[in-house]
Formats: structure tokens, sequence, C-alpha cells
């Protein structure tokens, strides 16, 4: 027998799988989670400097608007806004730029510096679209993360409209988000650690059993049948092990009928074998065999033979009937004639036992049903009538039905087989009286093959009967087979 190794790649194993599969489901959502929470905090900080920076750019834009263009050209015009707005160009980085109507920056609050733009033109979008009277604030992120708010501002003198714009720098909470961003994430990979470590320690528990039943079952399948798996738990393992333990009962019980049958076909041909032996022995033995003599012994050689070729028969006749795949030839059939023809060929077994052989109709009847097969099944029942009624007893065959199934009645006035055989007489090679039954000549396998038939027919058989009130057979075959 092939043995099946347990040797199984770490992949492919339940616990890692388990395991893996955890960390998923618990990472996946962590990261989304983290990714939404940094979105929503991000956006929160972001607006809160918006909402701060815009209406000091607001207020400037209005400041802006009392000054004519030129005199914001002079020094310290920025200073004295910043003053007016209370903003100072180190709270967040804040730097403030001032452009006229042609985007020419006349004051910038880097004037000092060497990044100064006085004096240039200053040609960005938001820039131009605040001179066409739209306000804007954009985030631009670079190398260094800016916040630009740009308002549209007029000289009220002169009605030219230019531009003020306050640049923010927020690299403060990029910084500190994504301090706060690295540890979400730390805690995450910490979390998805733990839920494997868990789930892998966890998983012994649900492997442990399984392990158990393969080990048994290993064993079981290298031969030790008599091997059953213990049964530990409620759970779904307990219903496999029931279901395996059930099984193997069933496979010992094939192989105890099996045994069983094989050593009841050799005893039943080691009889007429032995016989043959002692005979042909005895025969050989004498000298000068009287012809009288020689042929007696011929005769019961050769009967010993016909009680082989009987036995032979009927078991290819109850091997064919048993082998499932050998499908039934299922054609419409009429039961009466099925019936009469069978009590036709037995009338003269009837006649020489002196048994009187009734049959009675009640009403005609058709059913779906492999014609030869159950012919036989009905006729062995007949027969065994005929065979166990004594002289001027009767055997009755009554055809009848219901909508449903067609029944056929067997009726003798016999012995009657005790109620503790009734069961007993289907199994293969069984005979009640066996040295009675030797001189019928059965060979205690007719009445396994018409169960065998009537019950691939979906039909049964049941029996009626006392010790000396002879015995009713009653064969119940549905008319449709579907
Ligand atoms: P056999 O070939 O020996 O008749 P069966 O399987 O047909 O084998 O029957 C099994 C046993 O049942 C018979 O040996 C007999 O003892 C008993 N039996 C069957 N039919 C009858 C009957 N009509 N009356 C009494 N005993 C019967």
């Amino acid at each position: 027998m092939a043995t099946i190794s347990d040797k199984l790649p770490w992949y492919h194993s339940i616990r890692w799988r388990l395991a893996l599969s955890y960390i998923g489901l618990s990472i996946v959502p962590l990261l989304i989670f983290n990714f939404s929470i940094m979105g929503f905090i991000t956006d929160y900080f972001v607006n809160n400097r918006i909402n701060v920076i815009q209406p000091r750019a607001a207020i400037m834009s209005d400041i802006v608007s009392g000054f004519t263009f030129t005199s914001l050209q002079q020094e310290a015009s920025i200073r004295r806004l910043r003053d007016r707005v209370r903003i100072r160009s180190s709270d967040w980085g804040v730097r403030i730029i001032v452009v006229d109507d042609n985007a020419r920056v006349l004051d910038d609050s880097n004037r000092d510096a060497l990044d100064s733009l006085v004096g240039q033109t200053l040609l960005q979008s938001s820039v131009l679209e605040a001179l066409n009277g739209r306000n804007s604030t954009v985030l631009h992120r670079g190398d260094e993360s800016l916040l630009y708010v740009t308002m549209s501002a007029r000289d009220e003198i002169s009605g030219r409209v230019g531009a003020v714009m306050l640049v923010s720098n927020i690299d403060d909470i990029f910084d500190s988000l994504s301090e706060f961003r690295a540890r979400l994430y730390l805690y995450s990979l910490a979390v998805g650690l733990l839920v494997f470590v868990l789930v892998f320690v966890m998983s012994h528990r649900i492997i442990t059993p399984l392990r158990q039943i393969v080990r048994v079952v290993q064993r079981m399948s290298a031969g030790q049948l008599n091997l059953r798996i213990p049964i530990t738990s409620r759970d779904e393992y307990s219903i496999l092990s029931r279901t395996f333990n059930n099984m193997t009962e069933e496979l010992e019980q094939v192989e105890r009928t099996r045994e069983e049958f094989v050593s009841n076909v050799s005893h039943e041909l080691k009889t007429p074998l032995t016989a043959i032996k002692v005979l042909s022995e005895s025969i050989l033995s004498q000298e000068s065999v009287p012809e009288e003599v020689s042929r007696e012994f011929m005769q019961d050689i050769s009967s010993e033979v016909d009680r082989m070729v009987h036995i032979t028969n009927d078991l290819l006749a109850l091997v064919k009937v048993n082998q499932r795949e050998q499908s039934l030839n299922i054609a419409p059939t009429d039961i009466n004639k099925l019936v009469e023809d069978i009590l036709k060929r037995l009338s003269p077994l009837a006649e020489q036992k002196k048994v009187i052989l009734l049959y009675e109709e009640v009403r005609p009847v058709q059913i779906d049903a492999d014609e030869i097969k159950l012919a036989l099944a009905i006729s062995n029942i007949v027969e065994n009538g005929i065979k166990y009624t004594p002289r001027g007893g009767t055997v009755k065959v009554v055809v009848d039905s219901d909508h449903q199934s067609a029944f056929i009645t067997i009726q003798d006035t016999g012995p009657g087989i005790p109620e503790e055989e009734q069961d007993k007489i289907f199994n293969r090679f069984y005979r009640i009286d066996k040295t009675r039954d030797r001189d019928t000549g059965g060979t205690g396998l007719g009445l396994a093959i018409s169960r065998s038939t009537v019950l691939m027919h979906n039909g049964s058989i049941k029996i009626n009967s006392k010790p000396d009130e002879g015995c009713v057979f009653v064969l119940r075959i549905p008319i449709r087979m579907s």
C-alpha cells in the first residue's frame, strides 16, 4: 500500500495560512484607518492655519486700499501693515508681498534679505488671478510646504488693482505630523506581529486534533483496521472522527462478510468434493468392482457433480444480481403472464411432489421491471414452496396491485419458518435444517438472490409464517421505477 507523506511545505500548512490570513485581516483595515486619519488630521491643521492667515490677508488688502501704490513703495510700508494686523514674520514664517497692477512687487517683508522680490514682476497664477479680482489660497508642497493666500487690493485714489500675498511656511505642521505618522505605522506593525504570534499559538489547538486524526488514519490505512479515532471534543472534529469510525466499522463488516462468504463457498463445495473423493477411491481400491456397484457409485458421483454445478450456477446468479454497475434491463412487464409462465414451468415439479399449484389473478398488473431477473426471484420462492410443502399440500400465488405497487403473494401449507429464522433465511447459504435441506437439493442461495433482485427494483419482501402453519411471502414492487 502506498504511504502518504505527512510532510508539507510550510506555506501549505493550515497553521501558517491561518496566521498569515489574520495578519492580512488585521493590517489592511489598520492601514486604511491610518491613511484616512492622517488625511483628516493634516486637513485639520492646514485649515486651522488658513483660518488664521486668510482674515489677516483680508485686513491687509483693506489697509492697502487706503494707501496709494506710490506710497507703498516707500520703505517700511510692510512694517506698518504688520503692526496694524498684529502679524510678525516670525509667526509661522509669514512673508508679506504687495504687488501693483503690473504684478510688480512694491514691498516684500524680506526687503532686506537676499531673496527680496522688491521691484521684480511676480508672474504667479494666484497673483494674476488676484489682479483680476479673484482671491485664492494655494498649498504648495515641494522642498518647503508653503501656503499662498493672495487677495486683490485696490488703490482707491487711482483705482488701480494690485494684490497682497501672504506666504506661510507650514513645514512645522508636516514635520510634527510625519512624526505622528511614523508612530502610527509602528503601532500597526506591532499589532500585526502580535496578531500573528497569537494566531500561531492559538492555531495549535485547532491543528493538534487534526494531526491526531491524520496519525490514526495513517495507521489504519497501513492495515490496522481495528483502530478507532479517540473522540475528545464536541466540534466538527468529533463529527469527522465519528463518521470515520463508522466507516471503518462498515469496512470491517464488509471484510468479515467477505471472509464468511469465501469460507461458506469452500465449505459448500467441500462436501460434494469429499463425497466424490470417497466414492472414487473406494472404486479404485477394489481390484474388480461388480458392474452394478460401480454404476451406483458413478451415479452418486454424477449427482454430487450436479450439486456443485447447481451451487456454482446460483453463486454466479447472486454475483450478477449484486453487481450494482450491471444495470437492470427495465421494460414494461406483464406480471400476470410472468407468474403464469413460472407456474407452468414448475408444474412438473409440483406434480412429482404431489403438491397442488394454484394461481389467482385479482387484477391485471403491468410494471416496469427486469423481466428475467424478476422471474428468477419469484421462481425461487415458488420453488421453495413446492420443495418444502409435504405431499397433498398447496402452493398458491396471488397477483394484485394498488395504485403504487404490485403485490405477488406466495402462500404454502408447508412446515413454516420460525420467527427467529425469518431474517436469517435471506442470508447467503443459510438453511434452517441443513440435513433436510440437503435432501431437497437447496443451496441456501435462492432467497438471497430473490431479495437482492427485489431490492434492486426498489421493492421489499415480507414473510408471514408460524411453524406448522405454512408461510406467506409477499413481494412488493413499485409499478414505476422512477
Ligand atoms: P435453499 O436453496 O436451501 O432453498 P433458500 O435461500 O431458497 O435456500 O432458502 C433458505 C432456507 O429457508 C431454506 O433452506 C429453508 O430452510 C428455508 N425456507 C425457504 N422457503 C421455505 C418455505 N416455503 N417453507 C419452509 N422453509 C423455507
